[in-house]
């Protein structure tokens, strides 16, 4: 082989950060930044196995592949419900930002990964066993919402209390950190899915219609909010099956029946937001009262739901600039420091 390796770490794999969300996967490479963004989504040949597309892709297909090709999402509710697709997912974006060609590292990387907080010790395994075999040197986990709250800018290290709320598409997390650590957290399998979902519901219930996960999520990004004044768009026409007839047709949906949808999951959220604060210690619920509280993730982005926290609390609240790169950017200020990295769980692959 011709040509040096330079710099730091020559000879050896590049380091990583990865948010390896339900909803999106986001890679960030030491010393880049955030270099891949793509739907947590692969497709499979359902005959010999063979990975046909991953990420935006393979998201196209969803719901509408032919009987020989399965797209699916292999995390569910924040956690990995495929562990072999999950290794694929990881595999084919490791390699793809890192630019290692073919199927293998030329030397392995090693990696942040977050998790939700609320994870068991089975679904930590599977995370930390999948990232190894997908071809990490070595894989540290992070907390999803301490990763966020140092994403978005937050004073984590600082004696003083500061609230993350980060609203992905299987959960919510909530938590209050002080001093590189969380006091205060909770964690709710209830985001962005479930919205598309009862979203689903609504639409079958009020027009005999039945749409896919990918028409609820238009619907919700078109006209879904999470207070009435807030609503996009009125109304929209959307494209579904007949639930009777079988037929395909369409139906005009309107932002007062999305509204509706939505009212139960937003109120679990908020109800979340607000125990989380119950279980804050009194000092730093104080701190939280002055600085108000931080939004993240996808679901931040709902209409009005800043608003509505907001009212419901009686606190400040914000949406982060760039709410769905939070995390991994968390994660890559870890991975820029991952000599340091002593708080949080790590092993060697
Ligand atoms: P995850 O970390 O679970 O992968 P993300 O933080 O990437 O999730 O957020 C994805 C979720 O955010 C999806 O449910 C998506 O529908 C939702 N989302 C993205 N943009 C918007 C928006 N403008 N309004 C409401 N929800 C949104
Ligand atoms: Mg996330």
């Amino acid at each position: 082989m011709t040509g040096s390796r330079q710099g730091r770490g020559a000879g050896r794999g590049q380091d990583i950060g990865i948010d390896l969300g339900t909803a999106n996967t986001l890679v960030y490479v030491r010393g880049k930044g955030i270099v891949l963004n793509e739907p947590s989504v692969i497709a499979v040949d359902r005959r010999t196995g063979e990975v046909l597309s991953v990420g935006a892709e393979a998201k196209r297909t969803l719901g509408r592949t032919p009987e020989d090709v399965v797209a699916s999402r292999p995390l569910q509710d924040g956690v990995i419900a495929d562990f072999e697709g999950t290794r694929h997912l990881l595999r084919h974006l490791m390699a793809k930002a890192t630019g290692a060609t073919g199927r293998w590292f030329r030397a392995k990387p090693r990696v942040v990964v977050c998790v939700p907080s609320g994870i068991t010790g089975v679904e930590r395994r599977a995370v930390i066993e999948a990232v190894s075999s997908a071809g990490a040197r070595s894989v540290h986990l992070i907390k999803e919402p301490m990763a966020a709250a140092i994403g978005a800018g937050l004073p984590v290290q600082e004696p003083t209390g500061s609230m993350v709320v980060d609203i992905g598409g299987g959960t919510t997390e909530v938590a209050v950190v002080s001093m590189g650590g969380m006091v205060a957290a909770g964690s709710l399998r209830v985001a962005g899915d479930r919205l598309d979902e009862v979203i689903a519901k609504q639409v079958k219930k009020d027009h005999g219609l039945l749409i896919g996960e990918r028409t609820a999520e238009e619907i919700k990004l078109a006209i879904g909010a999470a207070e009435s004044e807030a609503a996009g768009a009125v109304e929209m026409e959307v494209r579904g099956r007949d639930a009777v007839l079988g037929l395909p047709r369409t139906a005009v949906v309107t932002a007062a029946q999305v509204l509706a949808a939505v009212e139960e999951p937003v109120g679990e959220i908020v109800a979340e937001v607000k125990r989380t604060l119950d279980r804050c210690p009194p000092e730093l619920a104080g701190d939280v009262m002055g600085q108000g509280i931080v939004l993240t993730g996808g679901g931040a982005l709902l209409r009005g739901l800043d608003r509505r926290i907001a009212r419901e609390t009686g606190l400040p609240v914000r949406v982060a600039e760039s709410p769905l790169d939070c995390v991994v950017v968390g994660s890559g200020k870890c991975v820029e420091e991952i000599e340091e990295l002593r708080r949080t769980f790590s092993v060697s692959a």
